[in-house]
């Protein structure tokens, strides 16, 4: 916290001088008000990117954005020189859930979400890989469902799964879960990838083993 704050400092100061493109330094803005709002509230702070969410992130059924309110995003990113931004999908989204009523709701939610991310132009969607027990089969079913979604919607937005911190049966901490993940998924070709939060706590310290480092690597590199 204490660098970002020095970081912010340093943007204001130096704006005038410096190119936009030089550096990107976020946070997630709230969308209250319209998504447009956040790209604002971004710029108040010094942010030269920003994450939102693209919707209430406790409702399934997000509608499609009209055309005055994609409008209003454009003209925001012109006003404000934010072009950097990333969505989070909603929460309630778990694509590994043993629930067949929780499984399709989540997979028609990541469908809209897409879709929303597509028509504001945003190109990258931050997902939490899901939860469910076994874990393998858990870890199984959110492949097969991002392969089957990825090319079913065909947009150009890339997923990045984000690592967890493995609270209860929530799968992704750790390097080999995230290599078993993108397993075959690789073989989509940049539609998928992969956003390495760094978590404080135990699970951490386990996914930084070497082995672990090394089969993750080896299967986004090959
Ligand atoms: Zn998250």
């Amino acid at each position: 916290m204490f660098l970002a704050i020095l970081s912010i400092k340093f943007i204001k100061k130096e704006r005038s001088a410096m190119p936009k493109s030089h550096y990107l330094l976020g946070a997630h803005m709230s969308i209250s008000g319209g998504a447009d709002k956040a790209l604002y509230r971004g710029a108040e702070i010094g942010c030269t990117a920003i994450q939102i969410f693209t919707g209430s992130n406790r409702q399934w059924n997000l509608k499609e954005f009209t055309p005055e309110e994609i409008s209003a995003f454009e003209r925001a990113q012109k006003e404000t020189g934010i072009t950097a931004v990333i969505a989070h999908a909603s929460y309630l989204i778990n694509l590994g859930s043993n629930s067949k009523d929780i499984l399709h709701k989540s997979t028609q939610a990541l469908e809209k979400e897409l879709f929303r991310c597509a028509q504001l132009g945003i190109t990258y969607l931050v997902l939490h890989p899901g939860s469910g027990s076994p874990e393998q089969e858990c870890i199984a079913q959110i492949e097969s469902k991002l392969a089957d979604i990825i090319e079913k919607t065909k947009l150009p937005v890339t997923i990045l799964i984000e690592n967890t911190a493995g609270q209860g049966s929530v799968v992704g901490y750790s390097l080999e879960q995230l290599a078993e993940l993108f397993k075959d998924l690789k073989k989509l070709e940049k539609l998928a990838s992969v956003l390495i939060r760094v978590m404080p706590g135990p699970q951490a310290t386990i996914s930084r083993t070497k082995t672990a480092t090394r089969s993750f690597g080896k299967i986004l590199i090959t």
